[in-house]
């Protein structure tokens, strides 16, 4: 038997790393000041231990465009590195340094908020750059230098005049990634992927106007003055402790997240937790009952504030996708396949709590101001009904906060429901009635026989409804749902039997053959029985089987109920 070592040679694993590191190219400038980023926090660190015995001061990382000499800087003011650092952190592909520091300062620096992981990051420059430059100082007293690399696995390393401290990295823009030379292009970038970052980066400058003086002259011009243009709030309100925030900071916040969003959420939710796993966020009920189709402001998934995506798929609850905000966890893997992080313990651990906690919510924000929660209750029902069905943590938990309205404006929980219904609307086995309409207007003249008998009617218009009947209905064995037009009134709430038509059979026989050529069977059953109420000769009812049986079937049947009005799910 022989054994061996693979040989791994650099030349081919360039292109590779070029090609397939990243699918989308874009992502360079998120590494890129990342790094900058990293570098800067690891200094704050340094300093705050006294380890770096120098001013901290208040770094800025600065992104430039040169457009003509077709080159992107990125430059920042953190600790810099050694020419022997250079050979140790930057020649040695897949060797994070990120890593190392937080592995050597583990007892202090975990709350750090240090972003690299897989010591890949730096190369993604070269998806988009055919050279790049690296000119360094480090904090320590030792000489800058410059390091160039052509993407071949040949790099030259010199000394260079650097005099203040950092990095600046030169990227020296392909021929086939000349899109990012257009500032629009970078600004966009550096908006969707670092606007919360914890760093301040500037991004040239802008014109601000100065505020008029007090004692400003008739013929005052207003005064301007050229300012750096920071792109980012380095300090979003989910990095903070939910009792520094008022309700109008949840607001602020929900509008710098989402810009054309003008309107405002029903309510927030503020995620915080360190222990099994970390995660910070803030989750929105936006109004829903109007937009279901168009979502384009999703959920936002951060990882120490660096933006990496929008499709939080496997990680939030199917059902709470439909909210907008932000989850900020580094503990969610994220370079794996979709279908392995559902499979993920972790993972699972986070949508569960993420559940939970929205549940604990609701259930905090009913008990604290009913009234508020039954108004919003429209707009947000249609995630709760959902979540019922979908998640079963949720659905034990639903039942403190899940409202039920009658067609008269009242809202009962199913408890308050059961206790009123057991006063009037048991049938002679003595079950539950659940008398509902799904249409206030087309079912008004059933409704109201049903409220001369003083009935409750419930108003379930969802379009899920059919599943919650069905499942609530397994869950309580002595509770049936019967909407109103479904049969005669008498009937679906049955005391004794009663005997109904007051007209002869012959009668009934004539009758009904004739309304039956203009009554479609399979949908409607024609009843030759007198409503009360209203001296009407026949009705036509929807018995509730049926119709059920159909709705259900339109709706798509178990896991996603094919809602094919939820956004891509
Ligand atoms: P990671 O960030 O995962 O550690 P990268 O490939 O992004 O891996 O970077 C490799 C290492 O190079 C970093 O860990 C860091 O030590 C060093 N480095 C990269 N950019 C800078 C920078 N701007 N300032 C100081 N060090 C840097
Ligand atoms: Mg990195």
């Amino acid at each position: 038997m022989t054994t061996g070592k693979i040989n791994v040679s650099v030349e081919n694993i360039f292109p590779l790393i070029k090609k397939f590191l990243y699918s989308d190219h874009e992502i360079f400038l998120r590494e890129l000041v990342s790094n900058a980023t990293d570098a800067t926090l690891k200094l704050k660190h340094l300093t705050s231990i006294g380890e770096a015995k120098v001013e901290y001061g208040s770094p800025v990382i600065e992104v430039k465009v040169d457009k003509e000499g077709k080159k992107i800087h990125i430059i920042d003011q953190g600790l810099g590195m050694t020419g022997e650092e250079v050979e140790k952190y930057i020649n040695q592909v897949a060797f994070s340094g990120a890593e190392e520091f937080l592995e050597k300062y583990k007892d202090t620096a975990k709350d750090s908020g240090i972003i690299g992981h897989f010591g890949l990051g730096f190369y993604s420059a070269f998806m988009v750059a055919e050279k790049v430059e690296i000119i360094t100082k480090s904090y320590k007293d030792e000489p800058a230098v410059h390091w160039i690399c052509d993407g071949s696995p040949e790099f030259s390393l010199e000394p260079a005049d650097k005099t203040d401290r950092g990095t600046e990295i030169i990227l020296h823009v392909a021929e086939d990634s000349t899109e990012f030379l257009e500032e629009y292009r970078i600004s966009e970038l550096l908006k969707k992927y670092n606007k919360f970052m914890p760093v301040p980066i500037k991004f040239g400058t802008r014109t601000e106007t100065l505020a008029k003086p007090e004692d400003a002259p008739e013929d005052y011009v207003a005064e301007t003055v050229e300012v750096d243009n920071i792109i980012n709030n380095p300090s979003p309100a989910w990095t903070k402790q939910p009792s520094e925030l008022e309700d109008e900071d949840y607001k602020a916040f929900y509008h710098e997240l989402y810009p054309t969003q003008f309107e405002e959420p029903l309510f927030s939710i503020h995620l915080n937790v360190d222990y099994p796993f970390n995660l910070t966020g803030i989750l929105y009920f936006p109004k829903l009952s109007s937009d279901l189709q168009v979502q384009k402001d999703k959920i936002q998934l951060y990882q120490n504030q660096v933006f990496v995506t929008d499709n939080v798929e496997g990680i939030v609850p199917e059902f709470l996708t439909m909210l907008r905000g932000v989850i900020d966890s580094p503990d969610i893997p994220l370079n794996v396949s979709r279908s392995y992080l559902q499979a993920d313990g972790a993972v699972k651990k986070i949508s569960n709590y993420i559940t939970r906690k929205v549940a604990d919510k609701l259930k905090s924000l009913f008990t604290e101001n009913r009234e508020d929660f039954e108004q919003k209750w429209n707009d947000i029902k249609i995630v709760l009904e959902y979540g019922m069905l979908s998640e079963p943590k949720f659905y034990e938990k639903a039942g403190a906060f899940v409202l039920y309205p009658t067609v008269d404006g009242k809202f009962f929980t199913l408890d308050e429901l059961k206790e009123k219904l057991a006063a009037t609307q048991t049938d002679k086995d003595g079950k539950l009635v659940v008398l509902y309409a799904s249409n206030k207007d087309a079912q008004h003249s059933f409704i109201a026989t049903a409220q001369d008998k003083g009935y409750e009617v419930l108003l379930l218009d969802s379009p899920i409804v059919s599943h919650l009947i069905q499942k609530l209905e397994g869950d309580n064995e002595n509770l049936t749902f019967a909407r109103v037009d479904g049969d005669h009134i008498d009937r679906l709430i049955n005391k004794d039997e009663a005997q109904l038509s007051k007209l002869s059979d012959d009668e009934k026989e004539t009758l009904k053959t004739q309304l039956e050529t203009i009554v479609p069977k399979q949908t409607y059953t024609v009843q030759l029985e007198a409503m009360d109420s209203q001296a009407a000769p026949f009705i036509i009812t929807q018995p509730e089987f049926m119709r059920r049986m159909k709705e259900m079937s339109q709706t798509g049947g178990g896991g996603m109920f094919g809602m094919g009005n939820f956004p891509d799910m």
